[in-house]
């Protein structure tokens, strides 16, 4: 029988979804759907005193908006107390796991005297049971830590889906806490608790984590229990070459879904962020699913790029459908005030702008001048707006009145007004464009007029 592939992703609800996250998420999520396998979502809360629910919220938030569906979760490791702790007690019965009474004060001596001898510092196994060993008198008033009694010969190793073999010596690491003295597990040990019992085949996370893994694949040894493939993915450095970080701009997954960005355009924009498929920039999440088997992830950090995401996006804005747009545009609007409908009428606009527009919020932009008087810049006026265009608006004007109001109609009219004054199109095109729209380049301006209503164009025109 085959194991089906299940991968996951587990973050800690200590702030938004860090677009690293968002990262690690969609190569897990697409990993398990090219195998025709599953995707979890584990929510790592047991820091429970930077644990908030208002960041569960933002990840589950992000999550929808990415549109990364997982099969199980949101499992809660707080909610599995009981199962760690049933699990502790079978690594103490099989002596894979001891109590360790060192207090604050002792772990610091231990500290100043590794550092005076120009040791590495680290557990230094008093409390760890040996054969012919007599520990310590247990003290009073002092709870307890669990410790993992980690092999103390030999090597690790592992051949990571990213950065291949890494061989660490047990020498390297010591006897890591895995239950607070407040009964808490720590995170690397619940993390091997919950892959293992939730089957998971393929870890994917940030290569901030390669020195747990050791210890973390020691625990599933000890636990007689199935190994994971581990993938550590690269840092993302910012476009300053250091860690992208909140103090360098934008982080959260959910600032970018603000910002006007499109779920599709940000994670094509991820996936080429690590990951690549030939030459391919630009594709869909179901051809990234179909190409996503796991090679050709990059061993070296990637550069958040912010010109790339906004043309990837710009990308996708042409793709997107003029109704889904619509309704993005509408909200965009609501936060500047303007109440209007996501009707046909407005995606007709979306139709028209789209192309040129990079995010939702450029489209609003555009958008905005059908609902609120343009604000046009003096220098356009003074430039287009001549005396002889004045009188030629005028003509249009009343032209327009009874004009049949759609592109051709609109048409009809500007050219007999041309005509009528010996103009130019762009004599009398920029000018309307400034009078009407704010702004001296719009895309073809009698498709433009036909989406306004008939009255807001006069209305603009009488201001002349
Ligand atoms: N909670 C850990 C984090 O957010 C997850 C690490 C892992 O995937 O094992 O970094």
């Amino acid at each position: 029988m085959t194991t089906s592939i299940r991968t996951r992703i587990a973050p800690s609800p200590t702030g938004f979804l860090h677009l690293g996250t968002a990262r690690t998420a969609l190569y897990s999520w697409a990993f398990a759907r090219h195998h025709g396998g599953e995707f979890v979502l584990r929510i790592e809360d047991t820091d429970v005193a930077r644990s908030t629910q208002d960041s569960v919220e933002q990840i589950l938030a992000a999550m929808k908006w990415l549109d990364l569906q997982y099969d199980e979760g949101p499992v809660y490791q707080m909610q599995r107390l009981d199962r760690y702790k049933a699990v502790v007690d079978q690594m103490l019965a099989a002596g894979t796991a001891y109590l360790c009474y060192c207090t604050p004060e002792d772990l610091d001596r231990m500290k100043n005297e590794q550092e005076a001898r120009g040791e590495k510092r680290r557990y230094d196994g008093t409390w760890r049971p040996l054969p012919g060993k007599t520990l310590p008198a247990v003290p009073h008033g002092v709870k307890p830590v669990v410790r993992f009694a980690n092999p103390v010969d030999g090597d690790v190793t592992w051949d990571d889906l990213v950065k291949g073999p890494i061989t660490i010596g047990n020498k390297e690491i010591d006897d890591l806490i895995i239950v607070r003295d407040d009964g808490v597990p720590t995170y690397n040990f619940a993390v091997v608790v919950d892959d293992w019992d939730m089957r998971i085949t393929h870890v994917f996370r940030g290569d901030e984590h390669i020195n747990n893994t050791p210890w973390q694949i020691n625990m599933f040894r000890a636990l007689g229990a199935a190994l994971p493939r581990f993938g550590h993915l690269p840092i993302i450095l910012g476009d300053d070459g250091l860690k992208l970080s909140k103090r360098r701009g934008a982080v959260s997954v959910t600032d970018y879904a603000d910002n006007g960005y499109l779920p599709e355009g940000m994670n094509n924009y991820l996936a080429r962020l690590g990951w690549s498929h030939g030459d391919d920039e630009l594709f869909t999440l179901e051809q990234m699913v179909s190409w996503f088997d796991g090679s050709h992830l990059n061993k070296s950090p990637a550069q958040w790029d912010p010109a790339k995401l906004l043309w990837v996006n710009a990308h996708h804005m042409k793709q997107a459908g003029d109704a889904r747009l619509a309704t993005l545009v509408v909200a965009q609007l609501k936060k500047r005030g303007i109440d209007a409908d996501a009707d046909a009428a407005m995606a007709a606009r979306c139709a028209l702008l789209k192309d040129r527009c990079q995010t939702t919020v450029e489209l609003a932009d555009w958008i905005a001048m059908f609902f609120a008087a343009p604000a046009p810049a003096p220098a356009d006026i003074d430039q287009h707006v001549t005396d002889a265009a004045k009188t030629a608006l005028r003509t249009l004007r009343e032209k327009l009145e009874t004009a049949a109001w759609d592109k051709a109609g609109i048409a009809a009219a500007m050219k007999e007004t041309l005509t009528a004054h010996g103009l130019k199109m762009p004599q009398l095109a920029i000018p309307l464009r400034v009078i009407v729209c704010g702004r001296a380049q719009t895309p073809a301006i009698d498709a433009l007029l036909a989406l306004f209503e008939r009255e807001v164009v006069l209305d603009r025109l009488r201001t002349v």
